[in-house]
């Protein structure tokens, strides 16, 4: 066991540049030989219509300009190939089929590791998160969207890229209609986004979810009733998860989870409520909060040094 300690070590070994790529912002840090994460600095995601994935390489090419570093270890959304360092869609940033591991490797020099974000950040609670010491574990990111990263038997499972999309599961089929083109998917009723969206719809007004958390102590009916219905959403989500995986504990990560006990409170009871005799799972909240992608993408880049030590 190691003891908490601050800040948070991923252990000696390689320097290398960690980039976890979102929808608005990249988040960019030096994970140094003694395991240290420098500060993270962010930089808006370029944005193309003709060339979204080029974009996105040179502003990382340009960042990595200077850093002496081992490796490049790059985190990306949407579906990804990371065995072969392929892009293969984002609906948000707009790219098919991109060669990021190729391209940045051109454009830096530097052995290059492609991540799946969700996936990422999952590994990094694994290893020194929430979800450490756990065999079978999900960890649930609820922020723009909803996703899962799933580590079972002790390995990750990613279903070839495929799986833990666990914010497309319809809860509702009469619900909104979810930005995949589905109706009433988790994420178009419990995702950050999706509560503001429905608070508004109500008549009411704020900038975030949190303001929405904020009315809901107030007694706002609309805020409420917006944030019972996202809790009843979640419940039948991890329900499903919990029937399907029985996973020792579920980390809950993202925004969202920002609002600590006033989310996992309410969330585990009613978990409990609805499990009746099945499973019910621990409900964790996550530990490395905005900064897992991050801490996903260092670790991605190190387990390519450290497997190619291992084939040399
Ligand atoms: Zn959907």
């Amino acid at each position: 066991m190691t003891p908490a300690r601050s800040p948070r070590s991923a252990g000696p070994g390689s320097s290398v540049l960690a980039v976890d790529v979102g929808g608005t912002d990249l988040k960019v840090a030096e994970l140094g030989r003694d395991g240290r994460l420098g500060s993270i600095t962010r930089t808006p995601t370029p944005l193309s219509d003709t060339r979204p994935g080029e974009a996105v390489v040179e502003a990382i090419a340009a960042l990595a300009a200077g850093h002496g570093v081992d490796a490049l270890g790059v985190t990306v959304p949407g579906l990804v190939d990371e065995a072969a360092g392929v892009g293969i869609r984002s609906t948000n940033l707009g790219w098919r089929d991109v060669p990021f591991r190729r391209l940045l490797f051109e454009a830096t020099g530097l052995p290059t590791a492609i991540a799946h974000d969700v996936r990422a950040a999952g590994e990094a609670e694994y290893r020194i998160g929430a979800a450490r010491g756990f065999t079978d574990v999900a960890v649930v990111t609820i922020g723009t969207g909803i996703a899962a990263s799933l580590r079972l038997n002790g390995r990750p499972y990613s279903g070839r890229g495929a799986a833990g999309e666990l914010g497309h599961t319809v809860v509702d089929p009469d619900g909104p209609t979810c930005r995949c083109g589905n109706r009433g998917c988790l994420e178009a009723i419990a995702s950050a986004g999706a509560i503001v969206r429905r608070y508004r719809e109500r008549g009411g007004t704020a900038d975030g979810a949190a303001e929405v958390l904020v009315r809901v102590k107030q007694g706002d009916a609309a805020a409420v009733a917006t944030w019972q219905e996202a809790l009843s959403a979640l419940v039948t989500g991890l329900s499903v998860l919990s029937s399907l995986v029985a996973p020792e504990a579920i980390v809950v990560g993202g925004g969202l989870s920002e609002a600590g006990d006033d989310l996992l409170g309410p969330l585990g009871q009613r978990l409990r409520e609805a499990r009746g005799t099945g499973h019910v799972p621990v409900l964790a909240r996550a530990q490395l909060g905005q900064d897992a992608g991050t801490w996903g993408a260092a670790f991605a880049a190190r387990d390519l040094l450290t497997a190619r030590t291992n084939h040399d």
